[in-house]
């Protein structure tokens, strides 16, 4: 079966349930948002009705709740070489977790961190250490999404070798899974242009951590080179990756109940045109 949970990063300017009902207007079965801003630290503390108000907006739009995805902050270095900032990284990836379980969205996912020059070895074990305490702190219900990162800058992350490591070092909890961002592996050096390139790299993921880890993916075409470690995102086929590679996504069966998500510029007008390019692809033929 082709997948069934296609969908966007929906602006939350008006609301998350207002999110949740244009998502549903422009074909989305799967909707991720931000529940703060994802540039500051502080956050503001939910209204009394927020997790009634969304689960209102999910129920009627048919949205299935198992397809809701938050994004953490982008400031969260849960490595950060300055205690104090790790602390607040802690705290605020906590919080948002916490947040999260209270409006049931199951899944937040995060970039984790950013070793800052003190060395891939140290970030992760760093990383490791502090997920395995704040996992151990938030309700149940909603699971931490390790994303794949480009590699930008001192991004961990960038190498499927670090996700297995962190698996590791924590022991895999229940609550912490995976999130694949296409144009992040792209840049970061994985081909999946070719559906032989697509196959080869997830047979990679596969022996090193498993695919049924992959809980969300992110589906971005890539402005960047293969191995640029550069992230700018493109709107599907328009980008260096190309068609193909989301073809072989969509019409992957590993992913038929996994929330695909688009990412890409000018929400507004395109993720329409995105999701339902996605759509399209699912309908038709294997590539
Ligand atoms: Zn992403
Ligand atoms: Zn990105």
């Amino acid at each position: 079966m082709p997948a069934t949970l296609i969908g966007a990063h929906m602006p939350t300017g008006k609301g998350l349930p207002d999110a949740v009902r244009r998502g549903k207007t422009i074909g989305c079965t799967a909707i991720q948002i931000f529940t703060s801003s994802p540039q500051q630290w502080k956050s503001k503390p939910l209204a009394p009705d927020a997790s009634e108000k969304l689960a209102e907006a999910i129920q009627e739009t048919g949205i299935d709740p198992q397809a809701m995805v938050s994004h953490d902050s982008y400031l969260i270095n849960l490595c950060a070489p300055d205690p104090e900032k790790q602390a607040m990284s802690r705290e605020a990836l906590t919080r948002e977790l916490t947040r999260c379980a209270e409006l049931k969205i199951p899944y937040v996912v995060s970039h984790m961190g950013a070793h800052l020059g003190q060395g891939e070895d140290i970030g992760l074990e760093m990383v490791a250490e502090q997920t395995i305490g704040l996992l151990q702190e938030i309700p149940d219900g909603v699971t931490l999404l390790m994303e794949t990162t480009a590699g930008q800058g001192s991004s961990l992350n960038y190498k499927f070798e670090h996700l297995a490591k962190l698996l590791e070092l924590t022991k895999s909890p229940k609550n912490l899974a995976i999130c694949l961002d296409t144009c992040h592996i792209f840049a970061a050096g994985y081909d999946i242009r070719t559906k032989e390139t697509y196959e080869a790299t997830f047979a990679e993921f596969d022996r090193l951590i498993g695919c049924e880890v992959i809980k969300v993916i992110h589906c971005n075409d890539s402005k960047k080179a293969l191995g640029t470690k550069v992230d700018r995102h493109n709107h599907l086929g328009e980008g260096e990756i190309g068609e193909t590679a989301f073809r072989c996504l969509v019409h992957d069966a590993r992913f038929e109940k996994t929330p695909i998500v688009v990412e890409t510029p000018e929400a507004d007008t395109m993720h329409e045109v995105n999701v339902q390019r996605l759509w399209n692809w699912a309908g038709e033929a294997k590539p």
